[in-house]
């Protein structure tokens, strides 16, 4: 066998879809609509956000993160190590998730994608409890979006494999690339070490802007021209990725859309000037 195999690397167990992309953009229209007072219009598109296609993405890799192993046992790899020598801190402080967050932004370091804190969700929820549902023990009566954005902080080696709790090992993650990796390692899972590369820069605020009194500050960010400008960009982005798809398709031709490919698009603002 001919060995042509030029690595390709994975970045995240499952690609993004545009639809996530789509998703990310209603929310962020029903964001600002709310703060505009327009309750009627936030709640029409957080609705529409709440879109089926995210749903299965999410949850597809999330629900049996032992499926997700391609390599069980790779030579060299780290192994679980015993509990007494563990970190004894096992999840992040609050100050650790600030200095993580300021250093990733509200995107995947994996896959990517758009992230959301759980504190936003629940504010929304409250707001808007028909639109945008949250059964805990129940993710179909998730709102998709939200289930999918879910804001997590991931250690990139297992805390189980000696990993520690500090901002070396720490990386913003969406709650797939989190849950999905469980306590599994990048080799074991085939993907390539997100610290390898540098965090997205996006001017993304992770809707951060509905906390309140803190996050008043941001919807100016979100106002800019600039900021328009970006979500008409990610909306054509959107139905282009969507109608290539479908034409693909059509013609028997699906080339899939690659993670990078979106990782790249919605985040780089040279893109759209
Ligand atoms: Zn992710």
């Amino acid at each position: 066998m001919v060995e042509n195999a030029q690595a390709i690397e994975r970045l995240s167990i499952r690609e993004p879809i545009p639809e996530i992309f789509e998703a990310w953009y209603l929310l962020s229209a029903a964001a600002d609509a709310h703060l505009h007072g327009q309750y009627a219009a936030a709640r029409a598109l957080f609705a529409r956000a709440n879109m089926p296609e995210v749903y299965d993405w999410a949850w597809a890799d999330w629900k049996r993160p032992s499926l997700n192993i391609r390599f069980p046992k790779p030579e060299n790899d780290t192994v679980s190590i015993p509990k007494a020598d563990r970190d004894l801190v096992r999840a992040p402080t609050k100050a650790m998730k600030q200095q993580v967050l300021a250093r990733d932004g509200y995107c995947c370091r994996y896959c990517g994608i758009p992230v959301i804190d759980a504190d936003i969700r629940k504010i929304v929820h409250q707001n808007y409890p028909d639109a945008v549902p949250w059964v805990s023990s129940a993710p179909e009566q998730q709102h998709s979006a939200f289930s999918c954005m879910w804001l997590q902080y991931d250690h990139v080696v297992p805390h189980s494999h000696g990993g520690r709790s500090d901002e070396e090992n720490i990386v913003v993650s969406c709650a797939l690339c989190n849950f999905g990796k469980q306590e599994y390692t990048l080799r074991q899972l085939d993907i390539s070490d997100p610290r390898t590369r540098p965090p997205a820069i996006a001017p993304w605020d992770g809707l951060e802007r509905l906390r309140g009194e803190v996050g008043n500050a941001m919807i100016e960010k979100a106002r800019t021209a600039l900021g328009r400008e970006r979500f008409q960009a990610i909306k054509l982005k959107v139905m282009m990725a969507k109608k290539a798809r479908a034409d693909g398709e059509k013609a028997g031709d699906i080339k899939p859309y690659t993670n990078e490919d979106m990782r790249l698009s919605p985040f780089s603002i040279d893109d759209y000037r």
